[in-house]
């Protein structure tokens, strides 16, 4: 699976924990991530991530587009809520998610029952359906 990875500052050590506690089902995926975000994973942790430009110069865009085509099958977005001039980013993702039915997680609850779906193959079908 092609899996989106981006945090807002605030949430950047969340992501970093919540990527540490599940690094065993997340290796086995195909990751990718705005570029600070996918820095600090992958310097914790080791994995493997294509790393799109950060956030302020167009990442969530890039990530956005590959949405877009059908070719991201999962998205942990985690924002900070209390950050001002953050929600379009994240209405904009929601909306192209929704438009592909991506599943998309924007905080840790559902990020950690999106992981753990995944690892049991909830999320098989998107094989089916994912641009190539
Ligand atoms: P970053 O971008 O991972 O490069 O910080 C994400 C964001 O801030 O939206």
């Amino acid at each position: 699976m092609n899996i989106a990875l981006i945090a807002h500052d605030k949430k950047k050590e969340l992501m970093v924990q919540f990527c540490i506690a599940y690094c065993g089902i997340l290796a086995k995926h195909n990751l990718c991530a705005t570029a600070t975000t996918g820095k600090l994973i992958s310097e914790a942790t080791g994995l493997v991530i294509d790393r799109y430009l950060s956030g302020q110069q167009g990442g969530d865009q890039q990530i956005g587009a590959r949405i877009a085509y059908n070719e991201i099958d999962m998205v942990v977005f985690l924002r900070d809520v209390n950050s001002f001039g953050n929600e379009p980013d994240v209405d904009a993702m929601i909306r192209l998610c929704d438009e592909q039915n991506i599943p998309i997680a924007t905080n840790l609850a559902t990020a950690e029952m999106l992981v753990l779906g995944l690892a049991r193959g909830d999320l098989d079908w998107r094989e089916l359906v994912r641009k190539k």
